[in-house]
């Protein structure tokens, strides 16, 4: 009998191209009083906030327990504990490594078809019978009101799950030219090795997208969630397995993102980071990965989205109603705590003397608290130090003759980490408050002279070191191309009339450059590809048998 070569464990073949139709995007639902939709989400979220799950390791398809552990509570109600979570230590990335190299052989061996779908089923299961139980679990983890869970924890992961199957496909059919007597093809393979992904607290799409991606395209990855968001991130991986996700593909690496990544990060088949998160914590890990780069059986791969000083430039003859909204909604929603949030604006004095009593009193009257209200518009920032940061900034704001704090201000630790809508006046526009992420609801303003508007598009650019979002509200289309012309090195994700958040998947893909990341576009083909490592074959049908050339007579 002849010996099957490892890597071809089990032979997965059917004699099908099979299609993947175009994906669009998954319907908000809206959650108006009355609505069925509203009366599920308030019994999941009763549900989620009246357990306290426990969280395991998941290494291989194995539950592991430490005995370190951590808690997850409710940023609006810090002393209710809705989880607690095993951390991994050495020991267990290790053993993670091991179960990630040991399940690629299959895994990769898949058709890509097969891998596709497992994360069409989970974005179905998603869509339907999960759906209330991961928007519940990201409303009480990450303090996120039912619109903003929905737009993230429901709507935008599906979308990523379905998209990226299709811009697989699509990747995978790309093929080079043949001539008559040779075959060429492009063989898509995963990177030599494993990949990490580390993921922030913020989003749990982004969270379930970045361990995923990587393993679409037949990669296996270690996932190390954010600490307060391991409830959603655990919900994520059972949906996974819900799936069909095979043992050891996703393995599941709850706690220190310090000890995981000196794990992992020293190991030889280290293969890609996928990382999003803060700038500096994106910098230490690239470092490291360059001290270690003797070690590697290959290049790693290096894809981090990060932080962002997001802004708004209104020009004299905008549309002051819609300037108005975009600053509220892009400055305040989740509590400022988007990366495309909306951190700094420019406004020509004779806009600001009409707009500001408007921006300042909707600014006031924005509710917050308890994001099981349905009536709050705000939540709490995610955790002590985010609200002692905060708290830092506005004291920087009322200490200064340089600036003036117009409205909010007010830090409240007591029951939940409660930062009120903040709007702060820089009379200075290369001011810190100008160029420094907070992550919060702190929206910082420099009023400009109104006849300066072109001039103070070089200030815009120079101000901050990020280049994440940003936005422009003008009428005229010479004004509207001027802007974009000036500011097109300053934002990768740009917004015409319209506030900086609220990419959606497959119509904006969305990363920023400059420091704020390396600007691969979660949710797009370019990401996919950061994931594959080309094979180019030829395949020559009747070889040449003569090594001599007609010019050598
Ligand atoms: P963070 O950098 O504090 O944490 C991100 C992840 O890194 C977490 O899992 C954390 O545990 C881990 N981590 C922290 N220190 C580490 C270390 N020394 N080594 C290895 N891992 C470590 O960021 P956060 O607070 O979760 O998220 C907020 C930041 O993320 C903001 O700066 C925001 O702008 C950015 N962000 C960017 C995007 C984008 O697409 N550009 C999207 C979301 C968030």
């Amino acid at each position: 009998m002849r010996l099957q070569p490892p890597w071809l464990l089990v032979t997965y073949r059917v004699s099908a191209i099979k299609q993947v139709n175009k994906p669009s995007n998954e319907p908000i639902l809206g959650y108006a009083p009355g609505s069925a939709e509203r009366e599920k989400l308030q019994s999941a979220y009763k549900d989620v906030t009246s357990e306290c799950v426990e969280i395991p390791i998941i290494i291989g398809g194995q539950r592991f327990k430490t005995d370190d552990i951590g808690s997850v509570t409710m940023p609006h109600d810090h002393q209710h504990e809705i989880a607690k979570f095993h951390k991994a230590g050495k020991a267990e990335v290790k053993q993670a490594i091991i179960a990630a190299c040991a399940a690629k052989r299959e895994w990769c061996s898949m058709p890509w078809d097969a891998r596709a779908g497992v994360f069409l089923k989970a974005a179905e299961l998603l869509a339907g019978p999960w759906r209330m139980k991961l928007n519940a679990a990201t409303m009480a983890g990450q303090s996120k009101t039912c619109h903003q869970a929905e737009i993230d924890s429901a709507c935008e992961l599906i979308d990523f799950f379905r998209f990226n199957a299709k811009f697989a496909a699509d990747l995978y059919k790309q093929q080079p030219a043949s001539t008559a007597g040779a075959w060429n093809a492009t063989d898509l393979r995963p990177l030599d090795g494993f990949v990490l992904a580390i993921t922030p607290f913020n989003f749990t799409a982004i969270a379930g997208n970045l361990p995923a991606a990587p393993a679409l395209m037949g990669n296996t990855v270690l996932w190390k969630p954010s600490e307060p968001q391991t409830l959603a991130a655990y919900y994520t991986y059972l949906i996974l397995e819900e799936a069909g996700l095979p043992p050891g593909v996703i393995n599941f690496l709850p706690g220190s993102g310090r000890l995981v990544a000196q794990e992992a990060l020293a190991d030889r088949d280290f293969a890609g980071l996928h990382f999003t998160g803060s700038t500096h914590v994106f910098r230490s890990l690239w470092k490291e990965i360059g001290n270690n780069i003797d070690n590697y059986v290959s290049y790693p791969r290096i894809v981090g989205e990060t932080g962002g000083k997001d802004f708004v430039f209104a020009h004299p003859d905008c549309n002051e109603q819609a300037l108005v909204t975009a600053l509220v909604r892009g400055a305040f929603e989740y509590q400022g705590q988007k990366c495309s949030a909306a951190s700094r604006c420019y406004i020509p004095q004779s806009v600001w003397s009409r707009i500001s009593s408007q921006l300042l009193d909707t600014t006031s009257s924005l509710t917050i608290g308890d994001v099981g209200d349905f009536s709050n518009y705000l939540g709490a920032v995610i955790n002590e130090s985010s609200a002692d940061r905060l708290q830092k900034a506005i004291s920087l704001g009322a200490d200064s003759a340089n600036r003036d704090i117009l409205v909010g201000g007010k830090v409240d630790k007591s029951k939940g980490w409660f930062v009120k809508p903040t709007i702060v006046q820089c009379l200075n526009p290369n001011d810190e408050l100008m160029a420094t992420e907070y992550f919060g609801p702190l929206l910082s303003t420099y009023v400009y002279p109104d006849h300066e508007w072109s001039h103070m598009l070089e200030v815009v650019d120079a101000t901050s070191p990020y280049a994440l979002t940003g936005a422009i509200f003008a009428r005229d289309r010479l004004v509207i191309e001027e802007m974009s012309t000036a500011l097109r090195f300053s934002a990768g994700n740009f917004y015409i009339n319209d506030k900086p958040t609220g990419a959606v998947v497959g119509q904006q893909p969305f990363g920023g450059s400059r420091a704020s990341g390396t600007n691969d576009k979660a949710g797009a083909p370019g990401n996919l590809m950061r994931w594959a490592s080309p094979r180019t074959i030829k395949e020559t049908f009747v070889s040449p048998t003569n090594y001599s050339y007609p010019f050598l007579g």
